[in-house]
């Protein structure tokens, strides 16, 4: 690791540490429904803590519309962090000083009541206007409080906002200091392995499904370009399979990346790299399926709409994943939310965990819905690495491991 990380730091007793987290819980009418972003954040508050550091923390929740005055409202009635705090002194063993505000007199005041080891949240960083933007006034109010600063929130590293960009930026012209938390340091380590790719982590796989290729442009050009095999599943696949001039029958394909698709069919030819599903599961409605069916080959006839990978493409794909020594798989292979539809996504769950717990292999997660399905399928602590951020990660392994929120921090 290149970059500080939590561990390099100096004395951090009565250090006021800021640490940008991602609390981005999802939320119902004030309810958490899955904590488990609270909880990664744990191990890094935890150290600061333990060092009798001055911890406040930071994040921001769901999104706020700064355009709209009455949506603005509603918005910030719903995404508060007043919703998180019990949750989180639930956690922490000890009540945590909750300010409701982004900055001001309170916040300043409760930043410099704070007791060594004690924790402070604030309210949603983007209830500010200039979150978002980056705003320098903003960013330069918070690093004002703050003698340190520590990047935890994976899921926000690949945005240059005041909270992920402004505050460290500061403070490194101060000759403060910033560091990667331990979430973040695992994140990078975890994906920068496929990244940077030796001959030692070859045949390096890539698996890519989901629901739009339009949403991922530039990691299917990366992955093409840095796997030794793409194995396409999910949605997508029909998009790639229209582009080639077969019949899809009802499914879903994105017309304006048909180019596009032929571009990286073109791309990956020489090498072979690129892998289409030899057949498929179908079925007549999406919604309500009632005739659900497996095709012969790949081609679907009209009436029927693709939803999973079919058995054949299973055995398949189990084959060669056999041979590699690094995998990255980001999308469902199928509409996995239903089971009729979820074999070919936890096949795929199957093998990888298989392939790492018996040979090794270093399996990735990078996706927000493939690891949730992992998690729901049971599969999730099989893997070597799940990463927490989506969008993220995506963005990682497209920009070669470099992202705002990763750059910005120190050099170790
Ligand atoms: P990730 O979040 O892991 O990057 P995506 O957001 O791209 O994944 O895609 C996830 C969604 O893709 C799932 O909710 C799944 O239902 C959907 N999906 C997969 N295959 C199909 C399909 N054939 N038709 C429609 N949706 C699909
Ligand atoms: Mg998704």
């Amino acid at each position: 690791m290149s970059k500080k990380t939590i561990t390099d730091l100096k004395e951090l007793k009565g250090k006021v540490v800021f640490v940008r987290v991602d609390f981005n819980v999802p939320l119902k009418n004030g309810v958490i429904n899955d904590d488990n972003r609270i909880v990664a954040a744990l191990p890094t508050i935890n150290y600061l803590r333990e060092k009798g550091a001055r911890v406040v923390l930071f994040s921001h929740l769901g999104k706020v519309d700064h355009k709209d005055p009455v949506k603005c409202a509603e918005n910030k009635a719903k995404n508060d962090m007043k919703f998180v705090a019990p949750r989180l002194s639930q956690l922490l063993g000890e009540e945590v000083v909750y300010v409701p505000e982004t900055r001001g007199e309170v916040l300043s005041q409760a930043v410099k009541s704070l007791k060594d080891g004690q924790v402070l949240l604030m309210q949603n960083t983007r209830y500010e206007k200039g979150e978002s933007k980056n705003d320098l006034d903003l960013a330069s109010y918070w690093a004002s409080l703050a003698d340190v600063f520590v990047m935890d929130a994976f899921g926000s590293a690949h945005r240059a906002h005041s909270s992920t960009y402004g505050v460290p930026e500061i403070l490194n012209s101060q000759g403060k200091e910033t560091a990667l938390g331990f979430l973040m340091q695992k994140e990078v380590e975890g994906l920068n392995r496929c990244v940077n790719i030796t001959d030692a982590d070859r045949p390096f796989v890539a698996i890519l499904g989901g629901a739009k290729v339009s949403d991922k442009i530039l990691v299917v050009e990366k992955l093409i370009e840095k796997a030794d095999k793409v194995l396409i599943g999910g949605a997508i696949t029909c998009t790639f399979l229209k582009a080639l001039g077969k019949p899809v029958g009802n499914s879903r394909y994105e017309a304006d990346q048909l180019d596009f698709a032929l571009r990286c069919v073109e791309l990956a030819k020489a090498k072979n790299k690129l892998v289409l599903p030899i057949d498929h599961i179908v079925a007549d409605d999406f919604a309500m399926p009632l005739d659900v069916r497996v095709t012969t080959g790949v081609e679907i006839s009209d009436g029927f709409e693709r939803l999973d990978i079919g058995p054949r493409t299973r055995l398949y794909y189990n084959d060669i994943l056999q041979n590699a020594k690094t995998v990255f798989w980001n999308g469902p292979m199928g509409v996995f939310e239903n089971p009729l539809f979820a074999e070919g996504t936890k096949a795929i769950c199957e093998t990888l965990t298989k392939l790492t717990r018996e040979k090794g292999v270093f399996t990735v997660i990078g996706g927000g819905d493939s690891a949730s399905a992992a998690s729901q399928m049971g599969y999730k602590e099989g893997f070597s690495h799940v990463s927490t951020g989506g969008g993220a990660s995506l963005e990682l392994i497209q920009n070669e491991g470099h992202l705002p929120g990763i750059d910005v921090i120190a050099d170790k």
